[in-house]
């Protein structure tokens, strides 16, 4: 059987990709989608639960007709919330009280409620998209890291997170490093701890913040518990120090280190979270200076690719929320006109990622600033009171 080729190309099957494949599907316009996942069940590489806006990432999911499958899949009590200090100064208290507005769904399901919304043969898994090259006679070349090639489209999206291959096309713009990691871990059912932290922690998420450095526990979709460490390291501490990160001495030198001081209460999360390797993410962003770039020709950019920053609770909501934009524009220019959609899209788009940039130094400096107790506390006392 021959297939014609689509005309638009998605590179990633992240939450921004596939909701724009999503939405394209619905106003039957054909496209293809390029992962380098062997499937949607792949390791979710990327943050656990994930809070989703009715701003902005519950809009788009309406559009796709996905809403009431999501609501069946979201945790609403997930949305209650607890700062404290080292000392365990309670800085914000929130529970949850009905609130609709943020509800929480594990990343893996959103990924796969998604990635099910849209027909199978659409998605190209264990296709890792290596470079992208234009030739001469204008045309966009897509190169796999398995030697085969993919071209023809009219316009290609880089969905493809935050090292996109394909934000090379429109900027040399790259992600500069926070000089901050996050380790993970996990506290699961079985752990002796999990009742205790069924407590302290509840339904939603706790945050210990103090000095620059934080813990945070959050309840996921399984009842289990994902607790980060946020702490300052050198950006490829964990890969210069496999063998120790590796090592059961990590955690006692993490808490022993970083964490000096600081109540057991939140120390507890990290010395007894379950007996598994844990996992490291370096933050990245892409730098202040960045001011977006003038549209070029058959491609664009999406989520993380297009404006990737400091972890500020917006980014899966702007991934969404892009993929909605440019499938309006989309629809609304025609595949003829397909250079105006994307001016069209980037024209919103990127005033509205350089303030997710903006936002992200903010949450930076309110969580991981010398001075991070007191900077939070000055922002929740800053909110009025309906808002927390
Ligand atoms: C530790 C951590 C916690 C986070 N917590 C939150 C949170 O609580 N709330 C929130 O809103 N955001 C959070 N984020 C940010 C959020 O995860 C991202 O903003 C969001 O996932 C961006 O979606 P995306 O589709 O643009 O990119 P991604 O989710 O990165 O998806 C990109 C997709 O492209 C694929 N891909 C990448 N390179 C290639 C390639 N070369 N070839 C083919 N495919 C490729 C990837 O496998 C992936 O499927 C967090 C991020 C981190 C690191």
């Amino acid at each position: 059987m021959a297939f014609s080729t689509p005309q638009i190309a998605i590179l990633g099957a992240g939450p921004g990709g596939l909701t724009l494949a999503r939405l394209l599907e619905v106003k039957r316009i054909d496209y293809v989608v390029y992962e380098r996942d062997d499937s949607a069940n792949a390791f979710d590489n990327q943050g656990g639960s994930l809070d989703i806006h009715h701003d902005d990432g519950q809009l788009a999911l309406k559009e796709a007709g996905l809403f009431d499958k999501f609501k069946s899949l979201a945790r609403y009590d997930g949305q209650a919330f607890k700062a404290v200090d080292k000392d365990l100064n309670v800085i914000w208290d929130m529970p949850y009280t009905g609130q609709e507005g943020r509800p929480e769904i594990d990343r893996k399901e959103l990924r796969r409620m998604l990635a099910e919304s849209i027909p199978p043969q659409k998605i190209r898994w264990n296709a890792k998209v290596q470079s992208l090259e234009r030739e001469i006679d204008g045309c966009i070349v897509v190169k796999f890291s398995d030697g085969s090639v993919a071209k023809g489209f009219k316009l290609v999206v880089g969905a493809d997170g935050a090292w996109s291959k394909a934000r090379s096309l429109v900027t040399s713009e790259r992600p500069e490093y926070s000089g901050i990691c996050y380790f993970r871990a996990t506290i699961s059912p079985a752990n002796p701890i999990y009742h205790r932290v069924c407590k302290q922690v509840g339904t939603g998420m706790y945050l210990a913040v103090t000095g620059g450095k934080q813990v945070v526990a959050m309840r996921m979709g399984d009842a289990s518990y994902v607790v980060y460490a946020g702490v300052p390291r050198p950006e490829h501490w964990s890969k210069d120090n496999a063998n120790f990160f590796q090592s059961s001495r990590f955690r006692e030198h993490l808490v022993a280190h970083d964490f000096a001081g600081w109540n057991s209460e939140i120390t507890d999360l990290l010395t007894y979270s379950d007996d598994e390797q844990w996992h490291c993410w370096p933050l990245y962003s892409l730098p202040m200076t960045f001011k977006g770039w003038k549209s070029v020709s058959g491609i664009t950019l999406i989520g993380d690719a297009a404006h990737l920053s400091f972890t500020n609770g917006e980014g899966v909501n702007h991934a969404l929320f892009d993929g909605f934009q440019l499938a309006n524009a989309i629809e609304k220019f025609g595949l003829d006109s397909l250079d105006d959609a994307i001016e069209a899209y980037e024209k919103k788009m990127i005033p509205r990622g350089l303030e997710s940039l903006k936002e992200g130094e903010e949450a930076k400096r309110r969580f991981f600033g010398e001075d991070s107790p007191q900077q939070l506390k000055a922002w929740v006392a800053s909110m009025p009171t309906e808002g927390v």
